[in-house]
């Protein structure tokens, strides 16, 4: 018998609160706008509340209201960013001062969120395609599978391939290379010690990518003695962003299945579910049903 973490289900284990983003609104001139606002009062638990807001967030499109709509209903990305003072950057005159009704709040850029969204797109894609058998369609389009042409160190057996992510611009996006005036769109990512089919190369860059990530947003593990069965492995996020990595890492991990729900579009966890269950909740079975009965065309 194997006891895997992710028996419970996901959001069980980890404890995370975080706030909606209140106020929140573009400011500043077009080549540095800044996505600002304050958190809300109350706070709410994300992965408990939205058992699949990774996928919201790698749905949302690429636009300023959009980005504003995701922040104000699930809150901003992480704590900290560039300081704002009503609708422009602080100066250092406002950052000294100890006025207390000067009213600050944090943002950060498009680039960044974009680039977040892409990343966490961008791996969905690959998750999405080998769990549907389709993962030869992802060569060519979404990864590239080159012969290995870099050092190894001495000692060190030399792999054959490396696997290419279609992710530059994500990483152009959040600083992450360093080639920011490089145009290709493809990174070198994980090498490959034998040929192999297209799901194992898919398998790999999504490893990587989703180690990675986590890694880079600060997923961190912890051993947690508060569990009555003794000590338990944990993990602890402090930012929404790493909270929606560790979502996704833990449905990997776990192999689960989300569907979106016909009635409300909302995705939930089907992982447990009867697999001619279609909506989210009672509440959508009921009106789906009545939607149905009453001969509507809603659904
Ligand atoms: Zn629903």
């Amino acid at each position: 018998m194997t006891a895997r973490i992710s028996s419970a289900s996901p959001a069980a284990l980890v404890d995370f609160q975080w706030w909606r983003m209140a106020d929140g609104r573009w400011i500043g001139p077009r080549s540095q706008r800044l996505l600002a606002g304050h958190p809300a009062d109350d706070g709410y638990q994300p992965l408990k509340r939205e058992p699949a807001l990774f996928r919201k967030f790698a749905d949302v499109r690429d636009t300023e209201d959009a980005f504003v709509e995701f922040a104000m209903r699930y809150g901003d990305l992480e704590s900290g960013g560039v300081v704002v003072v009503d609708d422009h950057l602080a100066t250092g005159k406002e950052m000294a001062t100890d006025d207390p009704f000067l009213v600050y709040s944090e943002g950060r850029s498009f680039e960044i969120w974009r680039g977040h969204r892409r990343m966490l797109a961008f791996a969905l894609r690959l998750w999405d395609a080998i769990n549907e058998g389709r993962a030869d369609e992802l060569i060519g389009a979404e990864l590239l599978v080159k012969p290995y042409d870099s050092l190894v160190e001495p000692g060190k057996p030399v792999p054959k391939y490396m696997v290419w992510t279609r992710t530059a611009s994500a990483q152009r996006d959040l600083g992450l290379t360093a080639s920011q005036t490089s145009n290709a769109e493809f990174e070198p990512a994980v090498p490959l010690m034998r040929a192999s089919l297209p799901e194992a190369a898919a398998r790999a860059a999504l490893a990587y990518l989703v180690s990675e990530m986590c890694a880079s947003v600060r997923v961190v593990m912890r051993v947690t003695s508060a569990q009555p069965d003794g000590l338990r492995l944990t993990f602890e996020v402090r930012s929404l962003i790493a909270a929606m990595w560790l979502q996704f890492a833990l449905a990997v991990d776990g192999q689960r299945e989300y569907r979106p729900c016909p009635v409300c579009g909302d995705w939930w966890d089907a992982t447990e579910a009867r697999s001619d269950r279609k909506t989210c909740s009672d509440r959508c079975r009921k009106r789906m049903h009545r939607q149905t009965a009453s001969g509507g065309s809603g659904v």
